[in-house]
């Protein structure tokens, strides 16, 4: 279940995301631009914190607090430790549209995500950095076939011109929603 908060008397939930996928793919870059509305050109190896919390109201009126975490550069070792994945409400896997490997990489994440996250933990595929379409070498068609394979949402986006972000995160809090409404007893 998220965890409970209140906002001025007003009770709501908190959603733990994370963010996972090959180093270089655009996660940062991701959460800079969902919860600060800002981007960066140049490249390092983290952003220096470990998540950023934005707050998103809902269609259905529901104030949820979506806390999203960014793997701080442990993906570069190629595995992500289990604690990252405790509690996570929604896990959100990206690769970027320019790099085909990061692409093969996909189902690699969702199965270590299947060890570590719990059960009820729901997913999202993004294809990002859409904005490079002379450098693709993953097309939409085939983002969407892998997702439909997985079972998962899938969305392309740009961190850099703001394509689909806001949105996709919409999207999985929305999914979260779903969930905790069928699971509720
Ligand atoms: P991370 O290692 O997955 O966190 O990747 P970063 O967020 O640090 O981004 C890696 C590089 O890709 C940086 O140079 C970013 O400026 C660049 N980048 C991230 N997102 C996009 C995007 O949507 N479009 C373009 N063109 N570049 C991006």
């Amino acid at each position: 279940m998220a965890n409970q908060g209140t906002a001025n008397g007003r009770g709501y939930n908190v959603f733990k995301l994370l963010l996972i996928g090959d180093a270089g793919v655009g996660k940062s870059c991701i959460l800079l631009r969902f919860a600060d509305d800002t981007f960066r050109e140049s490249y390092m190896s983290t952003i220096g914190m470990d998540f950023r919390i934005r707050t998103l109201h809902m269609e259905n009126d529901e104030v949820v607090k979506l806390q999203i975490w960014d793997t701080a550069g442990q993906e570069r070792f190629r595995t992500i430790t289990s604690p990252y994945y405790r509690g996570a409400n929604g896990i959100i896997v990206v690769y970027a549209v320019n790099d085909q490997t990061s692409f093969e990489h996909v189902s690699k994440w969702l199965g270590d995500m299947e060890k570590f996250a719990p059960e009820e933990a729901v997913r999202l595929l993004i294809g990002n950095k859409c904005d490079l379409e002379i450098e693709r070498q993953v097309t939409t068609e085939e983002g969407e076939e892998l997702a439909a394979s997985l079972g998962v949402p899938f969305i392309e986006t740009s961190a850099k011109d703001s394509t689909n972000i806001e949105e996709a995160f919409v999207c999985i809090a929305k999914a979260i929603q779903e969930k905790q409404t069928l699971m509720a007893p």
